[in-house]
């Protein structure tokens, strides 16, 4: 789909040449066109028309807000449900867009947790990075800011000890990641992870259910032992938004939970994530066992 076009950064493309599953998400496919007419969907949350609130600002929850730092990706995911905003949603991409943001966090005392992303925040450079952060770990009401970035799955050098040690230096900021495959679990994605725990970041991980890639239990498995062992904590695994173009990722409702039960059963606690579905004017992530 001309909209979306396929992209990847040099490492992706080198890791899509040796993994089948990784290169299902970054190679795009003729079955993107095929999305079924109620699939029509660009924006299911609103983040264009509803959930904006100042420029590069958008809240849909009372204690947190998202911050668009970045139009662009490493890699442009063929399942990624922003895949009709990206380039298109409003960045606070300027010194008075930014405080803008500030500000209206600043005015809202209930907000506690601030998610920077885009796009990819780490496509930016190190200061620039490093303002967003600073701008609102400095308020004394924000208790996390959460870098979300794939680069630890598709540019791991990006992370560099220095990037890292500045990160950790407010004490507030979290790194939500995502990896959908062990294949990613590279020994270069685990340096990275190691750069950030060892800087005192706690590192979390979001994963999509995705047909071809990971919806099987041994793969999930697989999966949740490899980011484990990487001190990575899995956290969610989401099923596929409603979004137009990734149908074709989709897995049946019954066949998660099966998965899900798959690795309740073998794995602990600190290694399960809740299998959850972002629904639509829900007030949280809906676990899947009460669908
Ligand atoms: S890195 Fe995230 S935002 Fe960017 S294309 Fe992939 S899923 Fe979408």
């Amino acid at each position: 789909m001309s909209d979306f076009p396929e992209f990847a950064c040099a490492y992706a493309e080198r890791l899509a040449a040796s993994s089948p599953r990784f290169a299902r998400q970054c190679r795009s496919s003729g079955l993107e066109a095929r999305s079924a007419p109620s699939r029509k969907l660009a924006d299911p949350f609103g983040e264009l028309s509803r959930a904006g609130r100042c420029p590069g600002l958008k809240q849909r929850f009372p204690d947190r807000v998202l911050v668009m730092t970045s139009g662009r990706c490493f890699m442009n995911c063929r399942h990624c449900t922003r895949r009709w905003l990206l380039g298109r949603s409003e960045i606070a991409d300027t010194p008075e867009r930014l405080q803008g943001c500030v500000d209206y966090v600043r005015a809202r005392p209930k907000v506690r947790d601030v998610l920077l992303s885009g796009g990819d925040i780490l496509t930016l450079d190190d200061e620039k990075v490093l303002a967003f952060v600073d701008a609102f770990a400095g308020l004394d009401q924000v208790e996390m800011v959460r870098v979300c970035t794939r680069a630890m799955a598709v540019n791991p050098g990006r992370i560099t000890a220095k990037l890292a040690k500045a990160l950790g230096r407010s004490g507030k900021v979290w790194v939500n990641t995502q990896f959908n495959c062990a294949d990613e679990v590279t020994d270069e994605a685990r340096k990275a992870a190691a750069r950030l725990v060892e800087a005192g970041i706690p590192v979390s991980c979001q994963t999509v259910l995705l047909k071809g890639v990971n919806d099987s239990g041994a793969e999930m498995l697989r999966l949740l032992r490899a980011l484990s062992s990487a001190r990575i904590r899995p956290y969610y695994v989401f099923q596929c938004d409603p979004v137009a173009g990734i149908d074709h990722f989709r897995v049946p409702l019954e066949k998660a939970k099966r998965i899900e039960r798959y690795c309740a059963e073998r794995i602990g606690g600190l290694s399960l994530p809740r299998f959850v579905a972002d629904i639509p004017g829900a007030g949280r992530k809906v676990p899947l066992d009460l669908l």
